[in-house]
């Protein structure tokens, strides 16, 4: 994918964006000066947080398209990067539904590579805010069937909404729209594994005018509030294994964890 020299008139170059810096981490091409010196001034291990994030969403996709869940609400998609979230679960599930939902306008920009589904499935992308999390449900519900199983996937998404913007209660909000049988898979920066390098990360990203509020174990653990963690519970992005698809090794600053609403 190369980006356009000339920018959407709606993608705005002159400041920052989460979507982008997070895309220079991952080394893609769709980001911006402006994003590319952000990422430049992170300590290596922002990158190495990136990859090892997008392996977490590689390991549980497959692990819920593998018992046989077909359907993904996945909010905070990111610029698209092989492989995507519907070519992960579609080659395992070919019919399997995936709804994508971001609101930055770089990523509708080249949400042509999202809308590419396999055949025999589909996949649907809308711009919208989590911090309206029932207009994206009224939307999923075009595609979705919300009375059967559902994974809702918030994917190093939550550091990007404060307390203040109730970041708890608008999960409660979505999870409660999903019928029993349904997971909720969710990762998240933490500010307690390695408080140095988190501070240095949040002030980084605060300087290039982009605010991030890592969270500590117990206040990511509160994401998950009256749902049913699956082994191996809330561990770090690296640790997250199910034991057949084989876990990371290296030390991660990540959350991660998947639960099923019962
Ligand atoms: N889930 C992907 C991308 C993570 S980067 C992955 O883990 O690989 C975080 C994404 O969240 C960015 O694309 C950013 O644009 C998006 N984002 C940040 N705040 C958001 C909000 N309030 N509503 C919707 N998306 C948001």
């Amino acid at each position: 994918m190369t980006t356009d020299p000339q920018p959407h008139p709606a993608i705005d170059t002159s400041k920052a964006h989460p979507a982008r810096v997070y895309d220079w981490l991952l080394g893609g091409k769709d980001n911006y000066p402006i994003d590319e010196a952000v990422g430049e001034k992170l300590p290596p291990e922002a990158r190495d947080a990136a990859r090892q994030n997008r392996r977490f969403m590689h390991r549980a996709a497959a692990w819920l398209a593998d018992r046989g869940v077909d359907q993904f609400l996945d909010i905070g998609t990111g610029i698209p990067t092989e492989p995507n979230l519907h070519q992960v679960v579609q080659g395992i599930v070919p019919t399997a539904k995936v709804v994508y939902a971001d609101n930055d306008p770089i990523v509708l920009r080249h949400a042509e590579a999202l809308l590419v589904s396999g055949d025999e499935g589909v996949t649907d992308y809308i711009e919208a805010d989590v911090r309206d999390p029932l207009e994206i449900v009224a939307h999923a519900r075009r595609i979705l069937d919300f009375e059967r199983p559902i994974a809702l996937s918030l994917i190093a998404l939550l550091h990007f909404v404060p307390d203040e913007q109730d970041a708890h209660g608008i999960v409660r909000d979505l999870v409660a729209t999903l019928p029993a049988g349904s997971y909720l898979v969710l990762s998240h920066a933490a500010s307690d594994l390695f408080p140095e390098l988190a501070e240095q990360v949040t002030a980084e990203y605060a300087r290039g005018g982009i605010k991030l509020g890592f969270r500590t174990r117990p206040e990511v653990n509160r994401f998950f509030d009256g749902l049913d963690l699956v082994a191996p519970g809330l561990v770090t992005a690296t640790e997250w294994d199910t034991g057949t698809l084989g876990a990371d090794s290296e030390p991660s600053g990540i959350y991660a964890g998947v639960a099923r609403v019962s």
